[in-house]
């Protein structure tokens, strides 16, 4: 596919060729037609594949010039330096175009900013944050949105961004169109997908369901958390042949419950990166890894993607990805630049099905091994493990995993009472019967003297 396959304008053209770029990435070539549609759009792609574009081209070709102060597309990001490079990408699209771009970001004199909103524009780049209080603020009005995109998501909501975005949704027009791009999916960002969007396309580059051939698998059935740790403990013992060791989980209070257990059985040999913990510490863990000052790295599925690093002898999956496309990219941080890799799984009974579901996608059973005999099985189960009594749908409740558990006990009698409201209504309701038409004041008392 050539630029010339999508309907662009002269104005982007130029752009582009002045750029340099010869074709589409497949992102941009898949997405074009459906962002323009105007209809509810969900992209998964990673950084690098030229996502920026992807939403931006369609955005820029249906941008009619206008003199109206307020923004009509808006692009939130999770970081300050993603505002800037997001920024940066459309004013080099925008050379041949009049429109105005505006980045803001939190940490900088909000004052600044509101003068530069107060100038009118036509789209905003943002962190959540300090949109938020710019809209608050009253600077910024967001009535004119036509379009809302959301980039990173899966980080954004691993940094605790989902509040946040309830809240700019709650500000922003209802009838407008939502473009969002994540690179893996999870959970969260199922759940946002369907409590927010309406009937969207997903949009996808496949992720090949093909193996490096140089990666071993293999998998374990495990019952339960603890004993999965013993057998992480029972595996690491040899040092030498479990040499540089990626161990993937899904959850941050996963990551940091596992790191604390290895700290105790493997003191200075193991290192944690989750989004919870600080830039500086995310890039010493990385660096003590990379430099094999620890062998031991425990991470999360967002927060490992923009990992580099050669010669991991070992990815063991802790837990079992609901998304095969997940375990995809986890095995192949082993097995580069032609290595033999290795992969292990361990898998609980309830994570059989995702287990099937990935090896469905690889078209292979994945080898599995005995429980080796020194390895103590567990009887103790973790909180997640125990049975939960599971609440009725409420969209306000706290999606994020840190929120408190339900509670393991019945509700006591005096607690059972479901509030109906208004008692006062409801017993003058009981009195008398609804007027058939609402003027008809005199229907009771017409019908009382019956
Ligand atoms: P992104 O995935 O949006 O972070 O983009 C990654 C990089 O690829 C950016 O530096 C873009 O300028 C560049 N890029 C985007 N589209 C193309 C293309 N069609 N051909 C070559 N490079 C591109």
């Amino acid at each position: 596919m050539t630029f010339q396959d999508l309907n662009l304008n002269t104005p982007l053209y130029n752009a582009i060729d002045d750029l340099g770029f010869e074709s589409p990435t497949p992102i941009q070539a898949e997405a074009f037609n459906v962002v323009a549609s105007g209809k509810d759009v969900v992209g998964i792609a990673q950084t690098g594949t030229g996502k920026t574009f992807a939403y931006m081209l369609p955005i820029l070709r249906n941008l009619k010039y206008s003199k109206q102060d307020n923004p009509r597309v808006l692009v939130l990001v999770p970081t300050r330096e993603l505002v800037v490079q997001v920024v940066n990408e459309i004013e080099k699209l925008s050379k041949y175009i009049n429109n105005r771009v505006l980045g803001v970001y939190g940490g900088t004199n909000i004052n600044t900013q509101k003068q530069a909103v107060a100038q009118g524009q036509d789209i905003i780049v943002a962190t959540p944050g300090r949109l938020y209080d710019l809209a608050v603020s009253r600077v910024l009005q967001l009535k004119s949105i036509q379009k809302l995109v959301i980039d990173e998501v899966d980080v954004m909501l691993d940094l605790g961004f989902r509040h946040q975005l309830m809240n700019i949704f709650d500000i922003l027009p209802p009838r407008r169109q939502n473009i969002m791009f994540s690179a893996t999916m999870t959970k969260d960002v199922d759940e946002l997908i369907t409590d927010f969007f309406i009937n969207p396309t997903k949009i996808s580059i496949a992720v090949s369901g093909t193996p490096l051939e140089n990666i071993k698998q293999e998998r374990y059935n495990v019952p339960n958390f603890y004993t999965k740790v013993n057998l992480l403990e029972y595996l690491l013992k040899d040092k030498e042949e479990f040499s540089r060791v990626l161990i993937f989980v899904a959850y941050k209070r996963m990551a940091d419950r596992l790191f604390d257990m290895l700290e105790d059985l493997f003191p200075s040999q193991t290192c944690v990166i989750h989004s919870n913990k600080t830039q500086n510490y995310r890039l010493r863990s990385i660096e003590q890894f990379r430099e094999g000052e620890h062998r031991i790295l425990v991470a999360t599925d967002v927060m490992a993607r923009g990992l580099d690093i050669d010669d991991v002898s070992h990815v063991i999956n802790f837990d079992t990805p609901d998304y095969p496309e997940n375990y995809m990219h986890r095995i192949g941080r082993t097995g580069r630049a032609e290595k033999e890799g290795h992969a292990i799984l361990f898998s609980t009974e309830n994570e059989q099905e995702s287990r099937i579901r990935l090896e469905e996608l690889m078209q292979m059973t994945i080898e599995t091994l005995e429980l080796p005999d020194s390895v103590e099985i567990s009887k103790e189960l973790i909180e997640e493990e125990r049975p939960q009594i599971n609440e009725r749908y409420n969209p306000l409740k706290r999606r994020d995993e840190d929120a408190p558990g339900p509670a393991f006990h019945d509700k006591k009698d005096k607690n059972k009472k479901e509030n109906l409201g208004g008692s006062y209504r409801r017993e003058i309701a009981k009195k008398y019967k609804k007027p058939k038409t609402r003027g008809d004041k005199n229907y009771n008392r017409r019908n009382k003297n019956k």
